[in-house]
């Protein structure tokens, strides 16, 4: 058999092979470089191909029937998922120390399609209020209309969600790190209120990643990342992911084969390609992260620096303890400036583009009253912790010292 006969027996190691080379005892690195990969692949090349398919062939009618009533593991349809995409699941199951994994056409594909396919009409979720604003957007106005109510507590306030609880309550969601206050969950006490109500948690841990985050561990139930930021870590793909048990997460894999939410294959591939460096690429935003928070806490412009990674930070001690850096992410404040004089700062730096979006190697910056919360009433903006003079700032790879002489110029040339 010449090797490029090979697919369908690729198909089939790979789904019955949960992890030919990151078993657990692997390291990170290793991991995000070999896991899920077969170590022999189609046409003996040693890169994952790219399958441009949107439907897959049977060599006769029996193998249709056999497929059908063996379940045979090999691919049917596009919708149902691709080869690359299997290889991406598994090496982000095995990331997150997790059975299993589903990928999405993006961070809010994965959020929309794992609570569609686990909660009914009467059901209520729990979420903590700090949250990426389409999350709540989706919770509040689309689900509700499926007669699934949303509850909101304040972040990290653990008596108020453990109050919340009713025997109609069906799951606590959160982020950790939140976005864009930086407040850090105690998973402990997350997982151990879900364990104690007998209801399901989900922890939204895109600023974290699992490098610095092990929610699974911890024993939250599902982990939820948009693998458009860190994960992808090059601001060229959308991806999503949500991992948890096999058995769980059963009925979001056959929901997303109706609803369609899944990746191309090119874009299977920038993302497996983007996991290769991912542990090089979190030590340097890690650093960059904390650098750059240090600098701007000491900086005489700056009212209040969010980064767990400060000692001034709420959250410093719970993050000390469960996590094992803080990202890229820098939220700050500038002193006495209104919204204008804080727009001058962020058009006067000359490293980070203006963008949303985080967790790239460009550095990107922006100012969370215009770019997400324009729209927005100024009660709601109260409400939310959405000042005029802040400042978001999502460190990439580039140098430190050069990220941190072009925020000294710029806040110095805008004083
Ligand atoms: C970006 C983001 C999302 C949404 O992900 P997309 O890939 O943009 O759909 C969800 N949660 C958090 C914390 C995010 O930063």
């Amino acid at each position: 058999m010449s090797s490029l006969e090979l697919p369908e027996k690729v198909v089939e190691s790979l789904s019955t092979s949960r992890d030919a080379t990151g078993d657990g005892r692997r390291r990170m690195s290793t991991i995000a470089v070999h896991a899920g990969e077969q170590r022999q692949k189609p046409g003996d090349s040693i890169t994952d191909p790219i399958f441009c398919a949107s439907t897959y062939t049977f060599r006769d009618t029996q193998s249709v029937i056999d497929y059908i009533e063996q379940e045979q593991p090999r691919e049917e349809y596009g919708r149902y998922g691709n080869p690359g995409e299997r290889v991406a699941e598994q090496k982000l199951a095995a990331l997150e120390g997790a059975e299993d994994a589903v990928l999405y056409s993006s961070g809010m594909a994965a959020l929309v399609g794992l609570l569609m396919s686990k909660l009914n009409s009467g059901d209520e979720v729990i979420f903590f209020d700090e949250c990426y604003h389409r999350s709540r957007e989706f919770c509040s106005k689309h689900m509700s209309r499926f007669g699934v109510k949303t509850v909101q507590v304040p972040a990290c306030d653990y008596e108020a969600m453990e109050a919340a609880v009713t025997p109609n309550t069906r799951m606590l969601i959160s982020e950790s790190p939140t976005n864009p206050h930086m407040s850090v969950v105690d998973l402990d006490r997350f997982a151990e209120i879900g364990r104690q109500t007998g209801v399901e948690t989900l922890i939204d841990a895109t600023l974290a990643t699992p490098y610095n985050l092990q929610p699974i561990d911890a024993g939250v139930d599902y982990v939820l990342h948009s693998a458009t930021k860190y994960l992808g870590g090059h601001n060229d793909l959308l991806a999503g992911v949500v991992a948890g048990t096999e058995e769980s997460l059963e009925p979001v894999r056959n929901l997303r084969g109706i609803m369609g939410a899944v990746n191309g294959p090119q874009s299977v591939y920038l993302l497996l390609r983007g996991l290769k460096t991912f542990e090089l690429r979190m030590a340097r935003h890690n650093e960059n992260g904390l650098k750059v928070a240090k600098f701007l806490d000491e900086h005489p412009r700056v009212e209040k620096v969010y980064y767990p990674g400060l000692k001034s930070h709420r959250d410093f001690e719970v993050a000390q303890r469960t996590m094992r850096g803080f990202g890229g992410l820098v939220t700050f404040l500038l002193k006495d400036a209104d919204w204008r004089a804080t727009a001058d700062v962020v058009d006067t730096v000359t490293i980070p583009r203006i963008a949303p979006s985080l967790g790239g190697v460009e550095s990107l910056i922006e100012q969370p009253l215009v770019m997400s919360y324009y729209q927005c009433t100024p009660e709601d903006r109260q409400r939310f912790g959405i000042y005029d003079n802040m400042i978001r700032m999502s460190c990439g790879i580039e140098d430190a010292d050069d990220l941190i002489a072009d925020l000294s110029q710029a806040l110095d040339r805008t004083a």
